[in-house]
Order: C-alpha cells, then sequence, then structure tokens
C-alpha cells in the first residue's frame, strides 16, 4: 500500500476499515529499510513494531483503540524503550539495552501509536548538523548532499522522508526546530515541565524537553496531547491540566510582536528575512497587531546556553565512567586507567569539547565568574522574554539564520553554535516554541518561521499556528 503521508489520513484510514495497521506498519517499515542510505535509523524494530501493530489491530476490531491508532512513530536514540538498545549516537553505549521505557514512550504505546525504530542523532543531542554522530552522519531527504540539522536529524529526516508520521525528538536548545527548519517539517518544543523527561538520556537537565516532528500540527498535536501531563517520575513536571494556560479564542485578532534585532542580525539569509517579514505584513492585512520589541540581549543568548548547557552536561555524563554500563576500554589497567580510557575511547570529539568547557566553568576558580554569572544572565533572559507575554499572544522570530547547509561545510564549533542564536531563547526561557514550513528559499531549500507563547500556552500555541499559517 502506498503510505498516507500524515497521521491524520492514516488514522481515519485504520478506523473506516480502510486499512490495517499492520499493513501500514509494514509499508513503514519497508520505506524505513529503503532509506538505509540516509543513515536515518540506528536500527529498525520490525518485530516489536509488527507485534504492536497487531495488537492495536484487534483493540480496533474490539472498538477499544486509543487515539493514536494508526500513527507511525520514530523515536530519537536517546529515549529508552525497555527491551531495545539505546545509546545517543555514542559509543560509549554501544551495546546497552534498556531495561525500562521512558514516560513518552509508554504513553505513545498505551495510546496504540506504532514504534518503528530509533533514529540517528548527534552524540548525546550535541550539534546542529547531525555530524556527531557516532554511526554516520545523515542525509537530507530533500538534497542527500546537505545535513539534516540537528541534533535530532534523524528524527526530522524520519518524518521528511515518508518513513513515519510523527518523529520524538529533543530540544535542548533547538534540536527539534532547527532540523525541522532544514527538512521543511513542522518541530514542536514544549514548555519546559510539559512533558515528563523520564526515561530521556539527559543532555542539560534544566533545558531539556522531548517533542514531535511531524509533517502538520494537528499531527503533532495528537501526540503532544498524548506525550504531555504531569508524572510523578519527574519532579520538574508540571501539574497544572492541559489547556490550563491560553490565550485568546478561536478566530480572535492576536497580538503579534517580533525581535528587531532577529530580522536585522546580519548573518541572517536576505532571503529568509524578506520572507519574514512578508509574513509580518500578511498576518497584519488579515487584522491582527504587529509590533516590532527589543531583545537587546541577543549576543548573550548563545554564550548563556553554552555555559550552562556544557556545565550541566559534565554533570549529567559523569556517570558513564566505563564502570557502571557501556563502554569499557580493553587497555585499562587500573581504576584510573579505567576511567580515561573508557572515556577517551566512547566519547567523540564534540562531546569531549562540552565536557571540558562545563568541568572549567564549574571549577573552583571559575565559578564565579562563569557559571554563577551565567545563571544571572539567564535569569534576565527569562524574565526579559516572560515580559513580553503581557503585553503579546506570541512572539515571531525566524528559525535558523540560513537553510541547510553542506557535509562539513561548517568547521569552527563556534560557528556551528551560532545556528542556535534564535532557538536557545525559549529554552532558556522554559517557553514553548514551534517551528513551522512556511518557506521555500530561491536555492530550493525549505525554513522554518518560531513562534512563542507563554508558559505552558502549549496546546493553545498549537491550535493558534494551525489556524495562523496553515491554509
Ligand atoms: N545545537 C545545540 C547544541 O549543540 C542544541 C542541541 C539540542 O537542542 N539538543 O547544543
Amino acid at each position: 500500500m502506498e503510505f498516507p503521508r500524515t497521521f491524520s489520513e492514516a488514522g481515519a484510514l485504520v478506523r473506516s476499515g480502510g486499512a490495517t495497521v499492520a499493513a501500514l506498519t509494514e509499508a513503514a517499515l519497508a520505506k524505513a529499510h529503503a532509506t538505509n542510505d540516509l543513515n536515518i535509523y540506528l536500527e529498525v524494530f520490525d518485530a516489536s513494531a509488527r507485534a504492536q501493530a497487531a495488537a492495536v489491530d484487534a483493540k480496533i476490531k474490539a472498538g477499544t483503540a486509543g487515539p493514536l491508532a494508526g500513527c507511525i512513530v520514530s523515536i530519537k536514540d536517546n529515549l529508552c524503550y525497555k527491551d531495545h538498545r539505546v545509546g545517543a549516537s555514542s559509543r560509549i553505549l554501544e551495546g546497552y539495552t534498556s531495561i525500562y521505557s521512558a514516560t513518552v514512550v509508554e504513553r505513545l504505546l498505551a495510546a496504540d501509536a506504532v514504534i518503528i525504530g530509533r533514529t540517528n542523532c548527534d552524540e548525546f543531542a550535541m550539534g546542529s548538523s547531525n555530524e556527531n554522530s557516532a554511526y554516520g552522519l545523515v542525509r537530507n531527504p530533500l538534497d542527500p548532499a546537505k545535513v539534516p540539522g540537528g541534533s535530532s536529524g534523524g528524527a526530522a529526516a524520519s518524518v521528511a522522508a515518508g518513513t513515519c508520521h510523527v518523529a520524538l525528538g529533543s530540544d535542548t536548545g533547538g534540536s527539534i526546530r532547527q532540523p525541522a527548519s532544514f527538512c521543511g517539517i513542522v518541530g514542536f518544543k514544549p514548555t519546559y515541565g510539559r512533558v515528563s523527561r523520564y526515561g530521556l538520556i539527559a543532555f542539560a537537565s534544566s533545558f531539556d524537553q522531548i517533542g514531535p516532528l511531524a509533517h502538520t500540527v494537528s499531527d503533532a498535536e495528537a501526540v503532544h496531547r498524548v506525550i504531555a501531563g504531569h508524572d510523578e517520575r519527574d519532579n520538574t513536571s508540571s501539574q497544572r491540566p492541559l489547556g490550563a494556560v491560553h490565550g485568546p479564542g478561536p478566530g480572535s485578532k492576536l497580538r503579534i510582536a517580533y525581535y528587531r534585532e532577529t530580522v536585522e542580525r546580519p548573518g541572517l539569509d536576505p532571503a529568509i528575512r524578506d520572507h519574514v517579514m512578508a509574513h509580518l505584513e500578511r498576518l497584519k492585512a488579515e487584522g491582527h497587531a504587529v509590533e516590532a520589541i527589543e531583545l537587546p540581549m541577543l549576543d548573550h543568548l548563545v554564550p548563556t546556553y553554552y555555559i550552562l548547557a556544557t556545565a550541566e552536561a559534565s554533570s549529567n555524563l559523569a556517570r558513564f565512567d566505563g564502570i557502571r554500563y557501556g563502554h569499557r576500554s580493553k587497555a585499562a589497567k587500573g581504576v584510573d586507567d579505567t576511567y580515561r580510557l573508557s572515556r577517551s575511547e566512547g566519547f567523540g570529539p564534540e562531546v569531549k569539547r562540552r565536557i571540558l568547557l562545563g568541568t572549567f566553568v564549574l571549577s573552583a576558580g571559575y565559578y564565579d565568574a562563569y557559571y554563577a554569572q551565567g545563571q544571572r544572565v539567564r535569569r534576565l533572559i527569562r524574565d526579559n522574554t516572560l515580559q513580553a507575554f503581557d503585553r503579546y499572544d506570541l512572539v515571531l522570530t525566524p528559525t535558523c539564520p540560513t537553510t541547510a547547509f553542506g557535509h562539513g561545510e561548517i568547521k569552527d564549533p563556534v560557528a556551528m553554535y551560532l545556528q542556535d542564536i534564535f532557538t536557545v531563547q525559549a529554552n532558556l526561557a522554559g517557553v514553548p516554541a514551534i517551528s513551522l514550513p512556511t518557506g521555500t528559499h530561491p536555492n530550493g531549500l525549505p525554513f522554518g518561521i518560531q513562534l512563542m507563547a507563554k508558559p505552558l500556552a502549549d496546546e493553545w500555541l498549537l491550535e493558534a499556528c494551525d489556524g495562523l499559517f496553515q491554509a
């Protein structure tokens, strides 16, 4: 059968008896294997996907199927799935099999989604191009010479290549939204605390959030509604019910702000700038109030993010020591050697760079100058970001300064870090943010527009942008 592009179509099909979940799953598995040259999947879960599909078909017959029956999902290789391998695309976790499932995985399965495989990503979710994986780079399905973005590059590519309806990724500084922009799909980072992080291999715990990538906002929303909500196993998980925080009702005219500094930034591709400005004009013409506001701290966002995120990463990654699980060096002779060699052999260059940076900013002599100062700046960024939502319903920015670049094209790590200039703010402030595939560059590649809303207005944001941007 032809694999339906969206869950909206597939869900309707299986409910009306037009197709079985088993047939959908076979079509998805066949596509996942057929796109092997893009290196999207580290592993396709043929057996468990088939078993789940059969169970869902039985539930459809019995009239007891859950809301995601017919939805084919991929999961990023940093989400734990009981009895399945998981490795954050790192050698240090080579051969590790998870003994439990992440809350999001449990909820997907309970809602009758089928999980077809784990997707390649940057090692420990550190990167913007998916070139930092221990298992090789991922190719952008729209142009295999280009990167898919990162760190959820495999996730974005799995959707763009039509192997599944929705991918779960994680976003610490833009890793859902930037690859969504590069692959021409929707990517949503929820409010910090809206989706449980239980079972997510941590990168920077005060920034990480799990979220969906999909072809349409409504598909992303369907999965978001299943995975979001309180979880007692994550003590940063919000107890507020879904939908409790919202903006104006459907059809209302909205107050939309954009940051002057983002559109005036010299590094922003002129075609992306023109597209954003034209969009703002269109919104104005439709009767929404559109105003420019200031973001004087734009240049401080990336440095602040990289100080705090690397500090948290160096602490989170201390557990990978060659003793408790994962790679242990065969050359090691004593305890010190085991730590040193296992970590030297197990981690890739970008992860090592971040562990060194993070250890430096946390070290006794530099803690106050970097880490503590970074925390203060983060508070100012958060306050400034939240202030905008006193007066506006939405804040709009470009998602990324450019379209997808070529493999090996960005060699300087700092230039790579600047990929995140528009996306890290939402993680520093903890607000929800979505990238919508609204543009096509004269070079033929897609790019996105980003919308942010106030904390916990996630479901409202999804509904609002569905109305605003999808014809
Ligand atoms: N590109 C950013 C980084 O390398 C963001 C990564 C992410 O969101 N996981 O840290």
